[in-house]
């Protein structure tokens, strides 16, 4: 029998998190802070973050220690599984070899719990009672729900508006685990009464529902805020992922040409690509794709400037490629790609040519993940279909030039709560409502006016 799947015996849980911080020439500029213009003082932070995780956003230390009990936690579910996706290969006839990583065995799904239960731990060591956060598809939401109910914490979730009326399900999950959710924009905030006031029908968006949560945060004295991706230590706290699917692909005597990830904030991306890419940077011949929906194109359409990470502008002004923080992205069905910015660490990459970027519509994506799911059986989170299609493509073109590279990419979730979408797609009812450049512009304008720079 050939070997389909590596799995990595517990003690393997890697003991640290890799800071690509330590290694990058050329590291992102700092956050400003919106009043001054000025480098942001961390000390400004402290409202929203515990100390600990201020300082991970911040470190230069190439390697960062798991706590025992956040590795503990971690093992639940950790080491995931790397799969050679040998009958993907087959159905596509092509001489490429494919590899994945699949994050859909954690309790709520996805990667996102790798960092959950990380900010949860250090919230809860200082001595914070409450977390608030944003969600989207409910991927983060059901994370944070999941990490907080094992921490001993409460949690409250402001889920967008489109994705709390077509996954309901996840909400349940949330609440099973003891969160409260309001859909957003909601009346529990002023943000969120400004929006709704603006547009009561509005769909919601993720800069929205951040600017509620950040809000509730600021409020209270024992209540802190809790970001899903986009962060440094976000981004570090998933290179768990990369760091094992190095040593499993060792395992089968096999080094990536090309590693691709689905790009939101950029969070499963990075946690897959950045332990790689310290080799890449060290001179290894590696490709990094990072690959995002066309509805909300923020690395392939957007500008790299300093930009809000909320709607409301209630965050520090981050350096990233942009839509503008007033974009609302079409209501697409990966709810986890509808951001309008990017991870300061993926920007200032793409920036530097070190990782490309690529964009499809969704109809495109779904396809990809319904021909992966009757071959290799696991049903995509449409999120991490986004990198199956780019996958597929690279692997087609493989065998057009006869080259058999080895492509890894991460497949961040399942797609389990995402089954209204499919029916959709197999309905042959899926829209494809792509933003104009007029829309785009319209939405890049309202960065200058944050600035006050009309
Ligand atoms: C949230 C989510 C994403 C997008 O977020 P990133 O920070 O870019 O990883 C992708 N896939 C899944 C399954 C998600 O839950």
């Amino acid at each position: 029998m050939q070997t389909t799947k590596v799995f990595l015996p517990e003690v393997e849980l890697p003991w640290f998190w890799y800071n690509i911080l330590a290694d990058l020439p050329n590291p992102p500029p700092p956050p400003l802070d919106p009043e001054s213009g000025d480098p942001l003082d961390p000390a400004a932070l402290a409202p929203l973050f515990p100390q600990a995780l201020i300082e991970q956003e911040m470190t230069r230390e190439p390697l960062v220690l798991i706590p025992q009990a956040v590795r503990q936690i971690y093992s639940l579910w950790r080491p995931t599984p790397l799969y050679r996706a040998k009958r993907l290969e087959e159905a596509l006839e092509t001489p490429a070899k494919i590899f994945y990583k699949y994050e859909g065995v954690s309790p709520a799904g996805s990667h996102k719990p790798n960092t959950a239960v990380a900010q949860a731990y250090y919230n809860r060591e200082e001595q914070v009672r409450r977390l608030t956060t944003e969600t989207g598809a409910g991927q983060w939401g059901s994370a944070l729900a999941f990490a907080c109910c094992l921490l001993g914490l409460e949690c409250t979730v402001y889920m967008v508006r489109v994705s709390y009326d077509q996954k309901p399900y996840r909400r349940s999950m949330m609440e099973v685990w003891g969160a409260t959710v309001y859909p957003s924009p909601s009346r529990e905030t002023e943000a969120g009464r400004q929006a709704l006031t603006a547009n009561p029908n509005t769909p919601g968006s993720l800069g929205i529902a951040i600017s509620e949560a950040v809000e509730e945060a600021r409020k209270h004295e024992d209540t802190k805020y809790a970001l899903g991706s986009v962060l440094n230590h976000v981004l570090l706290h998933q290179t768990v992922i990369g760091l094992e699917a190095m040593k499993q692909i060792e395992l089968l005597d096999a080094f990536p040409d090309v590693i691709f990830g689905c790009c939101g904030g950029g969070s499963n991306f990075a946690g897959l690509a950045f332990p790689f890419l310290k080799e890449k940077l060290e001179g290894r011949a590696l490709r990094l794709v990072a690959v995002e929906p066309a509805a909300c194109p923020t690395l392939t359409r957007g500008h790299y400037t300093y930009d809000f990470g909320d709607t409301a502008g209630l965050t520090p002004l981050l350096k990233m490629h942009s839509l503008g923080h007033g974009f609302v992205p079409p209501a697409i069905h990966a709810g986890g790609l509808r951001y309008h910015g990017m991870a300061p660490l993926i920007s200032a990459l793409v920036d530097q040519g070190l990782v490309e970027a690529i964009a499809y519509p969704q109809r495109a994506v779904f396809e990809a993940a319904v021909s992966f799911a009757r071959v290799e059986g696991i049903l995509p989170a449409p999120e991490a279909a986004h990198a199956i299609r780019a996958v597929m493509d690279e692997a087609i073109r493989c065998k057009e030039s006869g080259e058999n590279r080895t492509l890894l990419f991460n497949l961040s979730g399942h797609g389990h709560f995402d089954l209204s979408a499919y029916d959709l797609y197999l309905k042959g009812e899926m829209e494809e409502d792509l933003p104009s450049s007029v829309e785009l512009d319209r939405a890049m304008a309202s960065i200058l006016r944050g600035r006050g720079e009309q």
